[in-house]
């Protein structure tokens, strides 16, 4: 079951236009977009039977690189031009680089990425190769990344479009606003992947937002989930060496850590972590129950979820959104690795073969 999303225009025309009154643009902003947001939010009939709750899923790997981080570069990028930078800097765990690799081209600025060195996954950094990025791979994590792009954009003719960079941030709260306009409120709780913490921030000014104009009463309670090896927020300490399988979430010191804070502490909400093992039984549960198929870091909502109501944490009845930040295509490796070996059974092109292959017996 689909609920309807976003203001009911049709073509949808991107966040910016849909959205424009409530954006930090103007009549002489070119507008860079590629039709992001819009997604679909999708009930998950398995996690309300098992919350008894009514579970929702804001599917954002259908924006137009695979993840959420498009609301924000469509603003970020667009800004950038605006103002006559020529080309933009990003540190990206992959998703950033991939969303702004596409969204410079488009605009014609250049496009300049900086990715811990080995550490994205393969889907990724095709994406930024075939979008036309200049790639730099950094011997050190997403954290040393950052702070190179940051003294970059300082000292060289580059503009930083990391989540640093309050158009990004502006863009993804459009995410609260397409779920509060589907389901006409807020859910009681929404839950959300936090790495650099930049998203949880971002839902939090977009629930505010609407509550301030009085299109809701209350805004929801927002749960964070990062995992066990990268969870500066949960433990209070900056993480030095970050670990998980969920790279899009692998960040030590997050850039939006007060803002993250704030989300939480305003919403009534929480900050948790979940261990990898968690999460990847989440990721292959949404896809077998649900067919929605996630990267890694894009289940560790659901794997919140899901240890909070074991430990009788989630009371039945509420309304429970949960965003899935990215697609499950981006890093395929990982996730057939925790699904185990599916043996591929080779037949003849033979009906019988193929139905002893099957297991069917004939009626
Ligand atoms: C960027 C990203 C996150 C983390 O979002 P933050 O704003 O850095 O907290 C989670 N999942 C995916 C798929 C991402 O691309």
């Amino acid at each position: 079951m689909t609920a309807p999303t976003g203001t009911g225009a049709s073509p949808w025309r991107g966040v910016i236009e849909e959205y424009r009154d409530w954006l930090p643009v103007s009549a002489e902003t070119p507008v860079v977009t590629l039709g992001e947001g819009g997604t679909p939010l999708v009930e998950s009939g398995w996690l309300s039977a098992k919350t008894r709750c009514s579970v929702w899923l804001k599917v954002e790997a259908n924006n137009p690189t695979g993840s959420f981080k498009d609301r924000g570069m469509t603003v970020a990028v667009s800004s950038a031009l605006e103002q006559g930078a020529t080309a933009v800097v990003c540190a990206s765990t992959g998703n950033t680089a991939a969303s702004m690799a596409a969204y410079s081209s488009r605009a014609g600025l250049r496009p300049l990425v900086l990715v811990p060195h080995g550490k994205i996954a393969p889907g990724k950094v095709a994406q930024a190769i075939m979008y036309g990025a200049r790639l730099i791979a950094v011997r050190g994590g997403f954290d040393s990344c950052l702070e190179v792009a940051r003294a970059l954009a300082k000292d060289y003719p580059v503009s930083l479009v990391n989540s640093v960079n309050p158009m990004r941030l502006e863009g993804q709260k459009t995410a609260a606003f397409e779920i509060v306009d589907a389901l006409h409120d807020c859910p009681d709780v929404h839950v959300v992947p936090v790495g650099n913490a930049g998203n949880i921030s971002a839902y939090w000014k977009g629930f505010r937002e609407y509550a301030e104009a009085g299109r809701v009463s209350t805004p929801p309670a927002l749960w964070g989930f990062q995992a066990e090896g990268a969870a500066p927020l949960v433990s209070g300490q900056v993480v030095r060496d970050p670990e998980t399988l969920a790279t899009a979430i692998r960040v030590g010191n997050p850039a939006s850590w007060l803002l993250a804070e704030a989300a939480r502490d305003e919403s009534g909400g929480v900050i948790e972590a979940v261990s990898d093992r968690q999460i990847l039984q989440a990721q292959q549960d949404l896809a077998v129950r649900d067919g929605v198929f996630v990267e890694p870091a894009s289940a560790a909502g659901v794997a919140g979820l899901l240890a909070r109501w074991a430990a009788g944490k989630v009371r039945p009845g509420l309304t429970i959104t949960v965003t899935v930040t990215g697609h499950g295509l981006k890093d395929i490796d990982t996730a057939l690795d925790f699904r185990g070996a599916v043996t591929e059974v080779v037949v003849d092109a033979d009906v019988d073969q193929a139905a002893a292959a099957a297991d069917l017996v004939s009626a």
